[in-house]
């Protein structure tokens, strides 16, 4: 029996990965460096895998993405990058002003740039799955090259197509029809072979082809392709094992008759790969490769049980190795410099580093090693201990009556309600919530968290933020303020900070793109508030004006979705105990005279399961979760807001989340946004399609303004429609945001009288 890991975070202990990056990219590091600190970085991971797992994975440590890399492999660059010069071109593809588009990676945090594919050749263009074995195997160390596979490579590119008659005359999209899929397998196979070949002759034995693409929903023909692509590529004579994550293979009897000699299944993500195995058997011939340790939670994982499981497969599969269930880079380092978190919690986290030892334990607890079996009896005593519960939580679920997921009245009625109360004009103007996070506030809540201002000093500073932010608002005539969210650094980990159940870490930093991190909090315990947690600020910012300040928080589902979550209850009643906590807090806010409370969702989106069959049961919950939490007094105008993704195929869900008002980000896209309103016809919630983009610093002109609005109002009654800018205006600097918003609100103003003079 082997240990196998792979998906090592590549940021290191202190973050050495995204300094290096950085200091390359201002300059202040040469090239030559550049690459001599990854190699050093390559190095120590090396090390480490060595110490605890059986093989030694390579070509893991990408400069920016490792789909990117893929493309960079099979020649995929684009014609408006030029001729491929190396580093230059790789972060112009990767972060330049023509960069490639970058999506979220199944459904993960993880951020990867889509690969495009013009024209249908491809070529061995940058072999860095041999250099970095090259290297590896100089310093003396056998690797395993992992590579992502030909099937999800291009399931997750988008293809350069002639369109019929519009303009433009070329689309990209993804490859969904079958010919085009199979012309392109046919072409991409050999370049992925002679990549193999070139291993081979190198001294390479072994790769693992990873296919996470696997678990998303597939047709018989995809198969009949990948057992093509696979004995084409067992021909190079190496030993292939294919790597299959984030859910169970879509179709287990014909991934496991796949022509190759080992296969990777994740085995937390659910039970079905469990049971399939159980079902159907494991090829005799092939290597099972077990991912028993999670790599998505935080959690120590129980050693008995999964000593329990390994035992039950190792009884029915001759070639058994233990593995993690998927790649350890969705999660931080290491748990070793954590010295805040609650009472009991670290000695049940399991960072990157921990998960090495974990499987290493397993495979020796396995094999019959005294000391393994200790630890894993010593485990059980911490593990045992009930942890993190709250009684009075747990009962308030339990008492949740079908209307607690129920406003008083309908929609139709409470807008009437509110419209009396608000007096608001047509087309009202708002902004999302957040104003520009300059340098001066960073520094004074860096200031504040060490101790080097008082939290007086620090309250008076966001007091005056205030001041200043709703000074502006009237002044430039919105029409529902906000109050700038100058209090917050990231919309999840304030409202962490602020309830019991869920901790922050000081170091545990995941990579979600490029060189940028993020802390995601973990929600160990049953959840409530500590107290309110936005009331003060908003209650101010009302104070200081007659217009109504919009209350801002952050959903339920969005704080699950960019979270750690426990595992021992299900998600639903998570979601429904975050729902309840920001329940009181709306509860507090309307009874301090908000009349506005939005309740942003924007990964709403997020949390989709990769199979279709599996959307119900999520929707179910996550529009309950956020119907509970938003169940507010009929005159209380809840809004919500969601950006980031595509919305089109699930607005039925979205509808059902029975807010009074969406803003939702549609620059990007606003024409299938809008054709997504044109087929559902009985819409008839108040909505703010986003009328500029503020990614881009450049100044929306007031026509262009007023012609996304004018396009919103052929599909939808000019009534139910508001008007603000995409999303939260944080990154964004004031000289870009005090002329967008003036023109946004002027060219209210002037549709208004517009539509007026139609009437
Ligand atoms: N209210 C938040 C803001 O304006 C929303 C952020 C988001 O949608 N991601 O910053
Ligand atoms: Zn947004």
């Amino acid at each position: 029996m082997k240990a196998i890991a792979f998906g090592y975070p590549k940021l290191g202990e202190k973050r050495e990965f995204k300094r290096l990056l950085e200091d390359f990219w201002k300059g202040k590091i040469t090239e030559e460096e550049l690459h001599a600190g990854m190699r050093d970085l390559n190095l120590q991971r090396a090390r480490l895998y060595s110490e605890f797992v059986d093989l030694i994975p390579s070509n893991e440590l990408s400069y920016y993405d490792f789909m990117l890399d893929t493309a960079l492999m099979v020649g995929c660059v684009p014609s408006r990058f030029g001729e491929y010069k190396g580093m230059e071109t790789y972060f112009e593809m990767a972060r330049g002003k023509n960069a490639l588009e970058m999506t979220k990676w199944f459904n993960t945090n993880y951020h990867y740039l889509v690969p495009e594919i013009e024209g249908e050749d491809f070529r061995l263009l940058v072999n860095k799955p041999l250099e970095d074995f090259s290297f590896f195997k100089e310093k003396g160390f056998l690797t395993v090259p992992h590579i992502i596979g030909p099937f999800t490579f291009l399931r997750l590119s988008k293809a350069l197509r002639r369109k019929e008659g519009d303009l433009p005359l070329y689309e990209i999209g993804r490859i969904e029809e079958k010919d085009t899929f199979e012309r392109l397998v046919a072409k991409i196979t050999p370049v992925y072979l002679e990549v193999l070949k070139t291993l081979k002759d190198a001294g390479c034995e072994r790769v693992h082809l990873e296919e996470p693409a696997l678990v998303m929903d597939t047709e018989p023909w995809h198969w009949d392709l990948l057992e093509e692509v696979y004995r084409e590529l067992s021909g190079s004579g190496l030993y292939i094992a294919v790597f299959t994550y984030y859910d169970s293979v879509s179709d287990y009897r014909r991934f496991v008759s796949l022509p190759v000699s080992g296969l990777h299944l994740d085995l937390v993500s659910n039970r079905e790969n469990l049971e399939n195995i159980r079902k159907y058997g494991f090829p005799e011939d092939k290597e099972l490769i077990a991912g028993l340790i999670n790599g998505r939670q935080p959690w120590r994982a129980d050693l008995k049980e999964k000593l329990k499981v390994l035992e039950d497969l190792s009884k029915a599969v001759k070639n058994v190795s233990v593995s993690n269930s998927c790649p350890l880079y969705h999660l931080p380092v290491t748990v070793e410099p954590e010295d805040d978190l609650p009472h009991g919690l670290k000695e049940r986290l399991s960072f990157a580093k921990e998960k090495l030892k974990e499987l290493k334990v397993l495979k020796e607890a396995f094999l019959g090693n005294e000391e393994a079996l200790k630890e894993v009896k010593k485990l059980e005593s911490v593990l045992k201990v009930p942890f993190g519960e709250n009684p009075e939580v747990r009962r308030r679920i339990t008492s949740l009556k079908e209307e607690d997921f129920r406003r008083e009245l309908p929609y139709k009625e409470r807008a009437r309600i509110q419209k009396e109360i608000m007096r608001l004009p047509i087309l009202p103007t708002t902004t999302i919530g957040s104003f520009p996070q300059t340098e001066e506030v960073r520094k004074m809540r860096t200031a504040y968290r060490t101790g080097k201002i008082s939290e007086k000093e620090y309250r008076d500073f966001i007091k005056k933020r205030i001041e200043e932010v709703i000074a502006f608002q009237e002044e430039i005539g919105l029409d529902v303020l906000v109050h700038g969210e100058f209090e917050r650094t990231d919309m999840v980990e304030f409202f962490a900070f602020k309830m019991d159940g869920i901790a922050t870490t000081k170091h545990g930093w995941v990579l979600s793109y490029g060189s940028r991190v993020y802390r995601p909090p973990i929600i160990y315990g049953d959840v409530s508030r500590k107290g309110p947690m936005t009331l003060e600020e908003i209650t101010y910012a009302q104070s200081l004006t007659d217009k109504p300040v919009k209350g801002m928080l952050t959903g339920p589902v969005t704080i699950l979705n960019w979270s750690y979550y426990r595992e021992d209850v299900p998600k639903r009643e998570i979601a429904y105990q975050i729902a309840l906590a920001l329940l009181d807090e709306v509860k507090d806010l309307e009874r301090a005279g908000i009349k506005v409370i939005q309740i942003d969702e924007p990964a709403f989106r997020e949390g989709v399961p990769l199979k279709r069959r599996d959307w119900p049961e999520y929707f179910d919950w996550a529009v309950k979760a956020f119907r509970l939490c938003s169940r507010a007094k009929p005159e209380t105008q809840i809004h919500t807001h969601m950006c980031y993704s595509e919305f089109n195929d699930i607005i039925e869900y979205i509808y059902q989340m029975d807010f009074d008002v969406i803003s939702i980000e549609a620059s990007r896209s606003k024409g299938e946004i809008i054709s997504a309103f044109e087929r559902f016809k009985s819409w008839d919630r108040q909505i703010g399609i986003g009328v500029y983009d503020i990614h881009s610093p450049a100044v929306p002109a007031k026509e262009e303004i007023k012609e996304v609005v004018r396009r919103a109002m052929r599909v939808l009654p000019v009534d139910l429609l508001w008007v603000n800018p995409d999303c939260g205006l944080k990154t964004r600097r004031w000289e870009e945001v005090r002329p967008s918003l003036k023109n946004m609100v002027d060219a209210a103003r002037e549709l208004r009288e517009e539509v007026g003079v139609r009437a």
